[in-house]
């Protein structure tokens, strides 16, 4: 049984009397314990922040940076152990968290460790006038992460507020702590100065809440489900807090008669169900030119039928397990809305034969659905979960008219070869990021985040040096 800690005060302390189960997805079973934090965990972190802050806020830039590449150079060295938590705790692919989440996590720390060392302050002159703006960290700030990309969006969150001089308490998702519980023991070998970082570990109701509430935490970097995110703003707002949202997604994929064909399906299938499609940016609504609707039933099919479920540490398998029981019901029960909403499922739809060792594991067979009104909860509601509609459409007005007809506003992919009509639609798609011909290409300086229901406040590049600092305009005139 491993007992993960929480990181306080440059320490790994811990927590005996609360603690919450984590279990392994590939089987069901409870592989470790980690603490559900208390008020008191709570205090202490943000004193030992307070503390730490003067002297972080005042090293260079430069020197901010060392420690970020440092942590992440140790986390390189150890690629297979965190790949292995990471799968171990979430049930995804061995192969994606060796190829995605860990190395887009260390991506995330040197990137803002060189992004930060180039944030200079900007200056304007006019007349005899001269304005220095200059950029101040916030303070002791929150951050608030979720399951589906455990490590990879805590350091996106918390490498921006740390460059940028800020001290920070971080709470990782509940259901996934393994990776940060790691990554606390990283910080203490890179030799961070205690209290710089603290790590808190529990649910959101303990220690997600208390966080949010508390007056000296002076911003909260959320990502997770709308629901929460819209409690984090009610809370928030009492204390005039500066927030980031971003939360759930229903993105549609746009296919056009006139796409590359073989392209597109081989990016359809990961853009589906990459990550058991427990992706915000997994395209779930899938909109079919009519002109191509049947033989793309036929091939996509054909596909998704042969994508292998099961045990995530196997080399050859697609798809591994779904996070949590919790979550397979919530999946199951979409399969059952289906069937009530007209459905019909063209593949997948059921719990997958798997090796009989991890007969106690939580697996979900990729789903194809068709036939569904646009109003049904299976294209209205966040899923989050190995299950796509297919939509079929005449023209361009009509599908921008579905694309747009839903509460969230995250991304979007169109698949045309006709470039001139693909970033005409671009503009009218009520969405934060568009793909076109392709999905999940990244350049971290871009703003990333959503509109509608989907969120406010970027991240990303600068948008999240932004977020993490106030600016201050110092303004001094000349005389002769
Ligand atoms: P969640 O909202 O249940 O939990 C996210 C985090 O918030 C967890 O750490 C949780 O403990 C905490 N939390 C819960 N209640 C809280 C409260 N009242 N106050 C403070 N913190 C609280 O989300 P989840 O199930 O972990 O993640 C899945 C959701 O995240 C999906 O909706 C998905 O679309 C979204 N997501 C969005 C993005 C994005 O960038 N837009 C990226 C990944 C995931």
């Amino acid at each position: 049984m491993i007992n993960i800690k929480n990181y306080i005060d440059g320490e790994l302390k811990e927590n005996s009397i609360n603690t919450i189960d984590i279990f392994n997805p590939s089987n069901g079973k409870i592989y470790a314990k980690c603490p559900n934090s208390s008020k008191e965990d709570l205090e202490t972190a943000i004193d030992s922040a307070e503390k730490a802050f003067p002297n972080w806020s005042k090293l260079d830039q430069i020197n901010r940076s060392q420690f970020l590449i440092r942590i992440a150079n140790l986390i390189e060295q150890k690629l297979d152990k965190f790949a292995e938590a990471e799968s171990t705790d979430n049930g995804k692919p061995l192969t994606l968290s060796k190829k995605l989440d860990i190395p887009r996590s260390i991506k995330n720390l040197r990137f803002f460790a060189s992004i930060g060392e180039k944030n200079d302050n900007e200056s304007f002159n006019q007349d005899k006038i001269q304005s220095n703006i200059l950029r101040e960290p916030l303070g002791v700030v929150g951050t608030i992460s979720p399951w589906n990309l455990p490590l990879y969006l805590f350091t996106w969150k918390i490498a921006p507020a740390l460059i940028t001089g800020n001290c920070v308490i971080a709470k990782p998702s509940e259901i996934t702590p393994y990776t940060a519980y790691l990554f606390s023991k990283i910080c203490i070998e890179a030799k961070l100065p205690k209290g710089v970082l603290n790590i808190l570990h529990g649910t959101g109701k303990s220690i997600g809440q208390r966080l949010v509430k508390h007056p000296k935490i002076k911003a909260i970097s959320f990502t997770g489900g709308t629901e929460t995110g819209k409690r984090i703003a009610i809370d928030a707002s009492k204390s005039l807090k500066k927030i980031s949202l971003e939360m759930g997604g229903k993105n549609p994929v746009i296919i056009f008669d006139d796409c590359n064909y073989n392209v597109m399906i081989k990016s359809l299938v990961k853009s589906s169900f990459l990550n058991q499609g427990q992706i915000c940016l997994a395209g779930s609504r899938v909109y079919v030119q009519e002109t191509i609707y049947e033989r793309f039933k036929k091939d996509f099919i054909k596909e998704v039928s042969q994508l292998k479920v099961g045990n995530p540490f196997k080399s050859d398998i697609n798809q591994g397990a779904i996070v949590s029981l919790d979550h397979l019901n919530k999946i199951k029960q979409y399969i059952e809305y289906a069937k009530d909403e007209g459905g019909q499922i063209l593949t997948g739809g059921n719990i997958p034969v798997v090796d009989s060792k991890l007969k106690t594991g939580w697996y979900f067979s990729p789903t194809i659905i068709e036939g569904l009104d646009q109003e049904s909860k299976l294209n209205q509601d966040e899923i989050f979960g190995p299950i796509v509609t297919l939509n079929k459409f005449k023209n361009d007005n009509d599908v921008i008219k579905m694309a747009n007809n839903t509460n969230y506003g995250l991304a979007a992919i169109i698949w045309s070869e006709n470039i001139d009509k693909a970033n005409k639609l671009s503009k009218l798609l009520e969405v934060g990021l568009v793909w076109i011909n392709c999905w999940l290409e990244r350049d971290l300086r871009t703003p990333f985040g959503g509109i509608k229901n989907s969120g406010y406040g970027k991240e990303g590049g600068k948008y999240a040096l932004d977020f993490f600092t106030n600016t201050k305009n110092v303004c001094m005139k000349y005389y002769d």
